[in-house]
């Protein structure tokens, strides 16, 4: 069986997201915004899919690359196909991305699941079948009534520990916010926080990822006082050492490398030169699930926990098949946002949480979605 074509729909829906000027989400009003969806297709007419914003998974990417790198090969021939892409991403000129990468993985995930009738998270390791999620707030804003003040996080805490969730990570001030990074802001956020949730409630900081070693050891240490769970990329991922040096600066757990590239093979560096005490590694900037299991697989191996960077069911299905992974993200969450309200093209969101604060691995074939074709059908804009 081997697998046929490879496809892309681009697909018109509503969106209550709005972008700053820095890349960051916030809480906006409903605009139209598109999303693509790769399909890959084997020979018997078996489809897995990946969503993707659209110019990651363009036609030169999807022609150049894609195409070349899985048509005619065996349909379960995962590691293959993303070995073959590897070796191609070199030569790309930096065209074709880890992102990418892990668009056309996960489709190849989805496909053997929906094929074969089994959910991904079991095919990986079927470790669990819920997991505790942790609230990951957006970004701070300037926004009454939203994140604007160390008060507004505190009150927010309050009703997500009411909904269940038994973890918290802030996101707090980034620029274009006038008065950010203040690194008192950070701390006077973490301090309300902690304040507001008590002692029982994890509570992790991902902050302004450009502050100096010493603006991150000042917070780092503030962290420590207050007990946090961990401490995520408060500088340039770039400098392994600095987070070398930070890991031996202070108590709170450092946890990395979230965005720097180099797959699982960086993040053996990492843990080598003991640069984290918990590893971060993702589907969507790690290269895809294939790479994202093997640094999981590589922390237990020494150890250590490896906390799986981002939402939706790519992640979920990775968190569902290990043990060494305490938290699934939950988020982006914002006061005036309902993270519960899936968009047009899924019937439902993939990460529902119960009243305990768990998310239940879906037991649909695949990665889990629920995706909405008749919507597709009558959204999409552009085929290639
Ligand atoms: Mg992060």
């Amino acid at each position: 069986m081997k697998i046929e074509s490879i496809s892309v729909e681009v697909i018109q829906y509503e969106s209550k997201l709005s972008r700053d000027s820095a890349g960051h989400a916030h809480a906006g009003q409903p605009s139209s915004a598109q999303i693509a969806m790769l399909t890959v297709m084997a020979e018997d007419g078996a489809k897995g899919y990946a969503f993707a914003p659209r110019e990651l998974i363009r036609p030169y990417i999807v022609e150049q690359y894609f195409k070349k790198a899985a048509i005619g090969k065996p349909v379960h021939a995962r590691e293959l196909i993303w070995q073959d892409l590897w070796l191609r991403q070199r030569g790309s000129g930096a065209q074709l991305t880890d992102r990418a990468m892990a668009i056309l993985d996960q489709a190849l995930w989805d496909l053997a699941g929906r094929q074969l009738g089994v959910p991904v998270y079991q095919m990986l390791g079927g470790a669990r079948t819920k997991v505790k999620a942790y609230a990951s707030t957006m970004c701070g804003d300037e926004t009454k009534g939203g994140l604007s003040t160390p008060e507004e996080y505190a009150q927010f805490a309050e009703t997500l520990v009411g909904q269940g969730y038994q973890g918290i990570k802030l996101h707090t001030w980034m620029p274009p916010v006038s008065f950010a990074p203040s690194v008192e802001m950070d701390i006077r956020a973490c301090e309300a926080v902690r304040e507001a949730v008590g002692p029982n409630i994890a509570l992790m900081l991902d902050g302004y990822h450009w502050y100096n070693r010493t603006d991150a050891l000042k917070i780092g240490r503030a962290l420590s006082r207050l007990d946090f769970a961990w401490f995520e990329e408060p500088m340039p991922e770039d400098s392994m050492e600095s987070y070398r040096w930070l890991t031996q600066q202070v108590d709170v757990p450092v946890i990395g490398p979230e965005t720097i590239g180099g797959k699982h093979q960086s993040r053996a560096s990492w843990v080598q030169h003991q640069a984290c005490d918990i590893l971060r590694a993702g589907v969507a900037n790690g290269g895809g699930i294939t790479p994202c299991i093997k640094a999981a697989h590589l922390a237990e191996a020494f150890g250590m926990d490896c906390e799986i960077h981002g939402n939706g069911a790519p992640n979920l299905a990775v968190v569902g098949a290990i043990t060494n992974c305490q938290w699934y993200e939950r988020g982006l969450l914002h006061p005036h946002m309902d993270y519960d309200e899936a968009p047009g093209y899924l019937n439902v969101i993939v990460d529902e949480m119960d009243s305990e604060g768990f998310v239940h691995l879906p037991d649909r074939p695949g990665l889990g979605e629920s995706i909405n074709f008749d919507y597709i059908e009558a959204n999409t804009l552009e085929r290639y």
